[in-house]
């Protein structure tokens, strides 16, 4: 009998997740019921946001249970139906969690089209990821030509996309990225005008190299102290979007932000936001990021693990920056 392998949460971290906290499991693989079909997992996404769902906080979204199936986003293919809007062979992305099948009635569920771009680009560019840096960029901060942006965690699937629609808009693009190799593809590969490698332990001074004339727009993703090198570089009336903070998700003690009196003096608008809050937003945002993407003026790339008992490990290796692009991992 075929079964569904799934991974369950079974314990919660104390400081940074270890695959212990986790365990591959299998069940039956669910019937579709009137209304419903069932999915095959292709391909799940790893995101940073996850982490915040393994701890028993109250934040924007519902917490994972333990003994629950993580939460996370696929796209995988229906392979049975009793839905009048699915058929068998269609594409979907959807939150159907860590494990290789999914009973679904359609709710938050996306057809993707086989033709316009490789499916797993419904988990990145072309889906939430994308759509992050579109409405916290282009929504938010909304960047005028000549300005100077900056984004952390430059190399990543929010990141990369940040600093080429900055480019797009006629803005120069600073990134901040681990490492020499993340730097060299986000300059190099990418097309941003600069990318400081924060590893390098000299921060501030090259972010001043980097950005001459000061920020105008900085797409937080990191928090602690990229945030606090990034401050006070920030010009009048610039604009801080927080999109994340990955470098605390793993933290026991918060960070003190030490130079938020930049906020002060220059009158810096910091918004956060979570990329649901806007539903409204995203057929445009999708439209437009699938057109660059389709032109060749979005690049992108993916890190794919193989195998869902991978899934764990490669989470871990993508909160410690051993991803380049987005990262996936592949079920069939
Ligand atoms: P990425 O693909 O960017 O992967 C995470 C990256 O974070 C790593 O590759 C690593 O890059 C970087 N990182 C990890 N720890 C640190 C640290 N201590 N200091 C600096 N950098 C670190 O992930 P995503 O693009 O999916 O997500 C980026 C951010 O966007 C996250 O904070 C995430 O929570 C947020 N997000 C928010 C959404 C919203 O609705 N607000 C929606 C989606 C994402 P490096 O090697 O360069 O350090």
């Amino acid at each position: 009998m075929p079964a569904n392998r799934q991974i369950l949460l079974v314990s919660r971290p104390e400081g940074w997740v270890t695959e212990a906290n986790f365990k591959l499991s299998a069940a039956a693989i669910p019937k579709p019921g009137d209304g419903q079909f069932l999915v095959r997992n292709h391909w799940l996404s790893l995101d940073p946001y996850m982490r915040g769902r393994m701890d028993a906080k109250k934040s924007y979204a519902r917490y994972v249970e333990l003994g629950e199936v993580m939460t996370g986003g696929t796209v995988g293919e229906v392979v049975e139906s009793r839905h009048p809007r699915f058929a068998r062979g269609d594409l979907v992305t959807g939150a159907f969690g860590w494990q290789e099948y999914a009973v679904s009635d359609g709710a938050g569920v996306r057809k993707v089209e086989r033709s316009k771009a490789p499916p797993s680009y419904a988990l990145g560019v072309l889906g939430m990821p994308g759509v992050t840096a579109w409405m916290g960029l282009l929504d938010i901060a909304q960047p005028q030509p000549g300005e100077t942006v900056a984004v952390s965690a430059a190399s990543g699937a929010v990141g990369s996309v940040v600093g080429q629609l900055a480019k797009l808009k006629g803005c120069r693009a600073v990134g901040i990225a681990g490492g020499k190799a993340k730097c060299d593809y986000v300059v190099g590969e990418l097309g941003f005008d600069a990318c400081v490698d924060y590893k390098a332990g000299r921060l501030r001074d090259d972010l001043q190299t980097a950005a001459p004339k000061g920020i105008d727009v900085h797409f937080e993703n990191v928090g602690g102290e990229v945030l606090d090198a990034v401050l006070p570089l920030m010009n009048p009336a610039s604009r801080i979007t927080i999109c994340g903070l990955v470098s605390q998700y793993n933290a026991t003690e918060p960070y003190g932000v030490r130079n938020l009196r930049s906020v002060l003096v220059n009158r810096i608008r910091m918004q956060g936001f979570i990329v649901s809050d806007r539903m409204e937003l995203w057929p445009r945002a999708l439209e437009e990021l699938g057109r660059w993407v389709g032109e060749g003026r979005i690049k992108y790339r993916e890190t794919v693990a193989q195998g869902l008992e991978n899934a764990p490990r490669a989470f871990i290796g993508m909160l410690r920056g051993e991803n380049l692009g987005k990262q996936l991992v592949k079920l069939v």
